[in-house]
């Protein structure tokens, strides 16, 4: 394999000698816009990944689908099943943000195809979001814990839950990391 296998799979931008990447590993819970993901070639031929939000190699391996051994420049290496998914996957979520751009762009400038275009966007957020579910498997569990977080605070109100869930240490941390991410 080569560093710019890797970077083009991951919209790869060269600057000199090292690729600068949108990183896949799990810190990155909206897609990563700001190419936190630097790869390069070492000396001593292995293709170095460095996420500078923090990422570890493992976790951005494990996200596409490699093993540490690919990393060696030149290897052989197979494309694993979750290697060829995900190339697929991430091609056609390219192309759906594209399509969900032109719905917006066309719902604004055709007024009277307007409701048209606000049911195509709908279903093509519908379709994004099964495919985000898909590929970043922590944001689907991230929304599920959101989602019955809420259900809670509706059915107890705020003092009920802090009273149920403050009697445990757990539930006193769980609660400091949700409080903030509810509208
Ligand atoms: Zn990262």
């Amino acid at each position: 394999m080569t560093a710019e296998e890797i970077a083009r799979s991951l919209h790869g931008k060269k600057a000199g000698k090292r690729w600068s990447c949108r990183c896949p590993g799990p810190l990155h819970k909206q897609g990563d816009r700001k190419r936190s993901l630097s790869v390069w070639e070492s000396e001593d031929g292995w293709i170095v990944l460095k996420c500078f939000a923090g990422c570890t190699r493992d976790d951005i391996l494990a996200a596409m689908g490699l093993k540490v051994r690919d990393l060696a420049v030149n290897s052989s290496w197979k494309s694993s099943p979750k290697w060829n998914q995900r190339q697929a996957d991430r091609k056609r979520l390219e192309k759906l943000e594209r399509r969900f751009g032109l719905a917006m762009f066309a719902g604004a400038i055709i007024p009277e195809e307007r409701r048209y275009w606000l049911a195509a966007e709908r279903n093509i957020r519908v379709e994004i979001r099964e495919l985000r579910d898909r590929m970043f498997p922590e944001e689907a569990l991230q929304r599920s814990r959101e989602a019955k977080l809420r259900r809670a605070v509706a059915r107890w109100g705020w003092d009920g839950l802090m009273a149920r869930w403050c009697r445990t240490e757990r539930g006193k941390a769980a609660l400091h990391v949700c409080d903030r991410r509810l509208p």
